[in-house]
């Protein structure tokens, strides 16, 4: 797609984009040659690629939960919906975002054109801003039953590991389409801005689903700034008062400033999953995809672990 104008840097804007998907947001990662553009589409593909790569063979030397589901299987079905959300971004998401952000650009709009920064300061608080408003968004996957029914399709994962990072239904991808371009507009996001975020959020969600085990001395330092891999770990427990924390996707901060941090729980003592939905046969490629129009269990039945305390030992003898 071409956008030519002979008033501004903009006057040539080319956007493309290669199929990465991941998580309510973007996941196309997005080829913009622009007079001023400030990150390659070929270094963003790299770093994804090979972050991607480097994390899946670091899962089989130092993994940080057993498996549940053999490895293979469960890494084909979930690029399989993958591909299926990628698709879905590049045929609803991509011709909405990008343009939208060449056009709040071009026109100057949203709050943090407002403040007088420089392009940098500009930049870097719309990044900051888009952060935060995805740690909303992923609230509202989890509190609102319509985008739960969607949103389920990823925490029904029996095991995390990189692959989870891209298993998003298509449904919810296509669905925050409609939040991603509020951000845009409201904020005020330039392509630059939103390039270098949705590269710097799907590296991060890559690296925090992961189920690579990184010291406890690594860990305590990455997470008083970033989401990890057993932060992590915790929202994808079966466990609801677990899985009601550690909502963000990139800095700690904002679980932090809104009290729904949580560090204190083993890894192992974590089952991975949701109650209601713990049997592989019941977990084939249709029946995620099916997920959201189906009869929905009750996530935490009135008598499950997710209403409960429960001791650990409980919970490797796998007696719910
Ligand atoms: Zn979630």
């Amino acid at each position: 797609m071409k956008l030519k104008s002979s008033h501004n840097p903009c006057a040539l804007l080319e956007v493309h984009s290669l199929p990465f998907s991941s998580f309510g947001f973007i996941f196309v990662v997005p080829r913009i040659s622009m007079k001023k553009s400030k990150i390659s589409p070929w270094i963003s593909g790299t770093l994804i690629a090979g972050a991607f790569g480097l994390l899946w063979l670091l899962e089989r030397r130092r993994p940080l939960r057993r498996d549940v589901e053999p490895k293979l299987q469960r890494n084909a079905r979930n690029l399989a919906v993958a591909s299926i959300a990628a698709a879905t971004l590049q045929l609803i998401e991509r011709p909405i975002a990008q343009p939208l952000s060449a056009l709040v650009e071009r026109r100057r709009w949203g709050l943090v054109k407002r403040l007088g920064l420089s392009k940098w300061l500009e930049a870097t608080l719309a990044i900051v801003l888009m952060d935060y408003t995805l740690y909303v968004w992923h609230v509202l996957t989890h509190r609102v039953p319509f985008l739960w029914r969607f949103h389920m399709a990823h925490h029904v994962d029996l095991d995390l590991d990189v692959s989870t990072a891209l298993r998003f239904h298509c449904g919810e991808l296509a669905l925050s389409t409609g939040w991603r371009a509020a951000q845009i507009l409201l904020i005020g996001v330039s392509p630059d801005a939103l390039s270098i975020w949705q590269t710097l959020t799907l590296l991060s969600v890559i690296f925090h689903h992961s189920n690579v085990d990184l010291s406890f001395a690594v860990e305590r330092r990455l997470n008083r700034v970033v989401v990890t891999p057993r932060m992590h770990g915790i929202h994808h427990s079966i466990v609801r008062e677990q899985t009601n924390s550690n909502w963000s996707s990139g800095l700690t901060i904002w679980d932090w400033l809104h009290g729904t941090l949580r560090l204190n729980v083993p890894q192992e003592a974590i089952i991975i999953g949701l109650p209601a939905y713990r049997d592989p046969k019941d977990l084939g490629l249709f029946d995620v995809l099916a997920l959201p129009f189906r009869e929905q269990r009750s996530t935490w039945p009135s008598r499950s672990i997710g209403c409960q305390p429960v001791h650990p030992a409980q919970l490797q003898a796998g007696s719910l």
